[in-house]
């Protein structure tokens, strides 16, 4: 079974009622642009709750503009902050880490975004998924550590799950072209490539955070940048598209298209392959999922053309230049808790290349050391892959 329920419940007699998102993350790239989504249609969608890390001044502009009934910031020190910087008005403000899990259960809210970067947002996906709360997901690290249990959780408890990575959200539209699971033969996951496609393999060790950090045709957070360089990113997706679908790894194959224009494509039995287009804009992708019905010059963005697109290339992936992809392949085919330590310890060497301590070309070593120093266990319940998680996290720092 690899569909995704698409229906929302907020047609009241036939008109639009305001559905309230919720927004973990609200500070980030994705935060940022799912505003702008909201923003551009809000006689749609109304703001019920934010949720920032470090971030205070964007979250403050944010409360003033969105007036959320909810805000939650995970630093005790930066909630003190806020609450005597700013009039909070009518917006309640909650603090520390288990925050985060109590906006995603909260029942006033229709639709939560996952926006947060990293092993953060496991738990609060896990706790909406449980809960039965509707979840898009832009956080794929919480799908890499723990997509079995999180799907197993959405399906007991009837919590549908909308996929905010462009690549998989793509793919989920196309699948609902091709109901029969049967007919399915292979999912296309698309890859820019990165900043270092073309670059020679001697000049790789004269990579510098700023140059891993110009990614060609899309602006994120800092750490899936990186991470696109490397093209863990692709292997993270790999992954996540894995738990997401339902299907084999077999079933999954990566292809680079250095122009960012499709983002996913099946193949079907019948050999066809069907791709989806659209601009390398990710308010595309939260749109879609936000307010389909929402027309793309509202958000001011410029529909593709065919007669004016150009060229398009594929081009196949290069693990010798990408190893981490490999090795997200690896802790896959290994399952369990491998891929939670295969994230953990790529978190832990992305912190630590961004800080100018590790070189670029040692990336993939921390996490293939990592990774061969883990017995892959159970990934069955959260306090399984909370505890490889963290073993993964020590064991990398010993490492750098
Ligand atoms: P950003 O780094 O831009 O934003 C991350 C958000 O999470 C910020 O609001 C940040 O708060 C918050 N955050 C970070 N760490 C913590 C923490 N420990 N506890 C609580 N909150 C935290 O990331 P992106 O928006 O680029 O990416 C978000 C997710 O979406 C990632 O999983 C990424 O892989 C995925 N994604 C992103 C795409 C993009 O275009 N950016 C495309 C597809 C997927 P603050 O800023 O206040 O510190
Ligand atoms: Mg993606």
């Amino acid at each position: 079974m690899f569909r995704l329920n698409t229906q929302f419940k907020y047609n009241k007699k036939g008109t639009t009622i305001l559905k309230r998102i919720s927004i973990l993350g609200s500070t980030g790239s994705i935060g940022t642009n799912t505003l702008d989504v909201v923003r551009k249609n809000r006689s749609a969608l109304k703001v019920r709750a934010l949720s920032a890390h470090s971030r205070l001044e964007t979250l403050a502009a944010q409360i003033r503009e969105f007036e959320p009934d909810l805000v939650a910031l995970t630093d005790e020190r930066g909630a003190r902050l806020l609450k005597s910087q700013i009039n909070l008005n009518g917006t309640r403000l909650l603090s520390g880490v288990g925050s985060l899990e109590e906006l995603a259960v909260d029942s006033e809210c229709d639709l939560l975004v996952s926006a947060l970067s990293g092993a953060a947002g496991f738990l609060p996906a896990l706790a909406a998924v449980t809960a039965g709360k509707n979840i898009a997901i832009a956080n794929k690290e919480a799908l890499v550590m723990g997509g079995d249990l999180i799907m197993a959780e959405a399906k007991r408890s009837g919590s549908r799950i909308f996929p905010l990575d462009s690549e998989h959200n793509a793919i989920y539209q196309l699948l609902q072209g091709c109901p029969n699971s049967a007919d399915l033969n292979l999912i296309y996951l698309t890859a820019s490539g990165g900043p270092f496609l073309h670059l020679p393999l001697e000049a790789f060790h004269t990579i510098t955070p700023s140059m891993a950090l110009s990614h060609p045709t899309w602006v994120m957070g800092k750490k899936i940048t990186i991470d696109s360089a490397t093209m863990m990113n692709k292997g993270l997706e790999l992954i996540e598209a894995r738990w997401l679908f339902d299907v084999n790894p077999d079933q999954l194959s990566v292809v680079i298209h250095p122009q960012s224009l499709i983002h996913g494509a099946i193949q079907k039995n019948d050999g066809s392959i069907v791709a989806l287009m659209s601009p390398a804009d990710m308010r595309v992708t939260i749109a879609n999922i936000l307010s389909p019905s929402q027309p793309l010059n509202r958000l001011g963005i410029e529909p593709l053309s065919l007669s004016h697109l150009g060229r398009l290339d594929f081009l196949p992936l290069d693990r010798e230049r990408f190893p981490s992809f490999a090795l997200a392949e690896q802790a896959l085919a290994a399952g369990g808790t491998a891929p939670a330590v295969l994230n953990a310890a790529n978190e832990i060497a992305v912190e630590a290349f961004l800080a100018g301590q590790l070189p670029y070309l040692r990336i993939p070593d921390i996490v293939r050391e990592t990774l061969r120093a883990h017995s892959p266990k159970s990934a069955s319940a959260a306090n399984l892959i909370l505890e490889a998680d963290l073993w993964a996290r020590t064991f990398a720092h010993s490492l750098l």
